[in-house]
C-alpha cells in the first residue's frame, strides 16, 4: 500500500519508523511519502494560511499550496484522498479495514482553524475524524489512521 501525507510538519511522521509500522516500511509492505505543503507555497514568505474565504474567525490553510501539492503528487487522482477533520466520519474498525483494501491513500493534515472549504471541496474524497475532540493538527490523526490501517496489510 502507498500512502502520501500532506503536512506542514513532516518530521512528526518519523514516529512511524518504530515497531510494526517501522518494519512494514523497511520491508516495503508500506510506502510512505510525506510532503511539506510549505514547499509549494507561491507566497514570497512561504505562507500557507489565509483569512477564511466566507468570513469567520482565525486563519485557515489556503487553497493554492494544497491544490498544487495534490496536483504534483497525484495528477491523475489515483489516490483515495482523506482530509483528517474533527467534523468527519468517526474512524472505526470497519472503516480501517475498508481503507486497508485501497491501493493508495492521500492524507491531508490541517492546521490553524482548519482548511479552506474550497480546498476540501476540490481535493477530498472523504473526511475522517479520530474522535469527538479537537486537536491542534491533523498529523496525529493521520498517524493513528496509518498505524491502524497498516496492521491489515498482508504480511505486516
Ligand atoms: N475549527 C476547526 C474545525 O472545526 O475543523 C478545528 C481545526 S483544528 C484546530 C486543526 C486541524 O486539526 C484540522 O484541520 C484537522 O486536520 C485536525 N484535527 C483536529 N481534531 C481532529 C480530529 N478529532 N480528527 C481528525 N482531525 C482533527
Amino acid at each position: 500500500m502507498k500512502i502520501d501525507v500532506l503536512t506542514l510538519f513532516p518530521k512528526m511522521f518519523n514516529a512511524l519508523s518504530y515497531s510494526i509500522t517501522g518494519r512494514a516500511l523497511e520491508k516495503g509492505l508500506l510506502s510512505l511519502t510525506v510532503t511539506d505543503i510549505r514547499q509549494f507555497s507561491k507566497n514570497k514568505h512561504k505562507k500557507c494560511d489565509d483569512y477564511p474565504y466566507g468570513g469567520g474567525s482565525g486563519m485557515v490553510m489556503s487553497v493554492q499550496p494544497l491544490y498544487d501539492v495534490a496536483k504534483f503528487i497525484d495528477a491523475g487522482h489515483k489516490a483515495h484522498r482523506i482530509y483528517l477533520s474533527p467534523k468527519g466520519k468517526r474512524l472505526d474498525q470497519q472503516t480501517v479495514i475498508r481503507l486497508s483494501e485501497m491501493p493508495r491513500l492521500m492524507l491531508i493534515c490541517g492546521r490553524y482553524e482548519g482548511v479552506d472549504q474550497r480546498a476540501i471541496d476540490l481535493l477530498a474524497d472523504e473526511e475522517i475524524s479520530i474522535g469527538d475532540y479537537v486537536l491542534t493538527g491533523g498529523e496525529l490523526p493521520a498517524m493513528v489512521l496509518i498505524d491502524s490501517v497498516s496492521r491489515h496489510i498482508p504480511n505486516v
